[in-house]
């Protein structure tokens, strides 16, 4: 059977910090640098989520791109977007919001939506023009 894969993109800008209370203020001024500024700051984020499956005979699609497009919306960027990520997010509680783990911590929430047949590929999370994160599921 033919295989496609099918990307989405979706962007949100959020408010955060970097700070692991396990450390002295010290290291974590010298491992996050601007990042752990005391006031929280904010970037802007674009995303890509990429999933493949098999090209079904009858429709022609893996999926359909707006179900996919809904999904990145309801269960990924409408509790991230315009929200502070350290204290609002439920799903990222307790960690430590780096791109890295941002990108983990959303696979996790999209990947069992995903229709029968439908693999979560990647998730490309942009930080900034300079940086980027490809998280592609756990080893
Ligand atoms: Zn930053």
């Amino acid at each position: 059977m033919p295989r496609a894969h099918l990307i989405c993109k979706a962007e949100f800008c959020a408010a955060f910090r970097l700070h692991n209370p396990s450390k002295d203020d010290a290291w974590n001024r010298e491992t996050y640098g601007i990042c752990n500024s005391d006031s929280f700051h904010g970037h802007n984020w674009l995303m890509e989520v990429e999933v493949s499956g098999e090209i079904h005979e009858e429709t022609g699609m893996v999926m359909d791109l707006l179900k996919l497009q809904d999904l990145v919306q309801e269960k990924l960027i409408s509790k991230v977007d315009h929200r502070n990520l350290n204290t609002d997010v439920d799903f990222l509680a307790g960690k430590l919001t780096t791109t890295e783990n941002l990108a983990a911590a959303f696979w996790e929430q999209l990947e069992p939506e995903l229709p029968q047949g439908v693999q979560l590929r990647e998730i490309r999370l942009e930080e900034s023009r300079d940086y980027s994160v490809r998280y592609c599921g756990a080893d």
